[in-house]
């Protein structure tokens, strides 16, 4: 288990989701819970090491990192706290109705910048945010660097999570995309072909967005279906399955609510098929466990002997793997499920 302390960090404090400012579910106790099971689980714990930060515009726009960078401290010396904003939040998003054909330019004024990074209304920063978002990417990468120096799995405990973050935009409670950070740095380490497994209960539109294109990386997904009214509503169906030279590199496995173990591990074992066709060398597995019974953002129905067989059926394939944590709400039950999920990886 690879950790930053950082992670904590970051405190989103709400998210307006239809409307209404809640406390949200994206909170720092998550690392906290997920940590003290793993450790009585008996995982060793390994600190993120440091990083360049520059290398990550391998994966994203430098304009959404300097954004992510500095805006809070721009936030704050344009008053919007004074005005009540104790977060950063758009309120208008350029969308492509709204632009017309023209030129998207970089608003003057920071409260509508927002917008043109930040696709939705619940994810939100704060003036320690940009130190866990980077804190989380260091973590991916150390277990990276664990795997390409000869560990078989390594599992990184970051927060905030990644897999809606696409190249240049930010969503779903997600900033800068984990997996896909995990996925590069696998590729730059000698991995030539890397696939990128999602089984968090949510589609990971950034992911397969950042790889829609390319052929040495394959990307699936597991999760409710958008059409069913589930984030991110817009994209994750079946149809999706890359474009120019990515073509054929793409995944969606859509299920319906109320699937439960049996259809979902069904999901998860043709996921895990498809890399093996694909000619995986190395795995990604972006590890939401908030697929579960109890958690409150899906309504998937997963059981935790569910996540362990999952991940008995992820090792199967007999590839270097790197973990990395995304979604997963239920506080209760949240260590014990990622920990379930890491036994069958472990064992299978
Ligand atoms: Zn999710």
């Amino acid at each position: 288990m690879v950790v930053d302390p950082h992670c904590h960090d970051h405190d989103p404090e709400a998210e307006i989701w239809v409307g209404v400012r809640t406390p949200g579910t994206e909170v720092a106790e998550r690392v906290t819970v997920i940590e003290s099971t793993l450790r009585d689980l008996g995982h060793d714990v390994v600190p993120a090491r440091e990083f360049d930060d520059a290398w990550l515009t391998h994966v994203h726009s430098a304009e959404v990192i300097d954004h992510l960078a500095t805006v809070w401290d721009r936030w704050v010396a344009a008053g919007s706290p004074d005005l009540g904003a104790q977060r950063v939040v758009p309120y208008l998003f350029p969308s492509a109705e709204l632009l017309h054909g023209l030129r998207r330019r970089l608003p003057t004024a920071l409260h509508a910048e927002v917008g043109v990074y930040c696709y939705d209304t619940m994810t939100l920063i704060g003036p320690a945010s940009w130190r866990a978002i980077r804190a989380a990417t260091h973590a991916a990468r150390s277990a990276v660097d664990l795997v390409a120096s000869g560990t078989p799995t390594a599992y990184a405990l970051t927060r905030p999570p990644g897999h809606h973050a696409t190249r240049s935009s930010y969503g779903g409670s997600c900033y800068l995309n984990n997996a896909a950070i995990a996925a590069q740095a696998l590729r730059e380490n000698g991995f030539t072909r890397v696939a990128v497994i999602d089984i968090d209960a949510h589609h990971g539109n950034g992911t397969q967005a950042i790889f829609y294109e390319r052929s040495d990386v394959f990307t699936t997904s597991v999760h409710v279906d958008p059409g069913a009214g589930w984030f991110p509503h817009y994209v994750g169906f079946a149809d999706e399955t890359g474009r120019d030279a990515g073509l054929g590199t793409n995944l969606n496995l859509p299920l319906a609510p109320g699937s439960g173990d049996q259809t979902w591990l069904s999901a998860v074992q043709r996921a895990a098929d498809a890399a093996s066709t694909f000619g995986a060398t190395a795995l990604v597995i972006a590890l939401g466990v908030d697929a579960a019974v109890d958690d409150p953002e899906s309504p998937l129905e997963v059981t935790a002997d569910g996540y362990r067989r999952a991940g008995d059926a992820l090792a199967a394939l007999g590839l270097p793997t790197v973990a990395v944590q995304e979604g997963g709400y239920h506080l209760p039950t949240l260590g014990r499920l990622v920990g379930s999920a890491l036994e069958g990886l472990a064992t299978g």
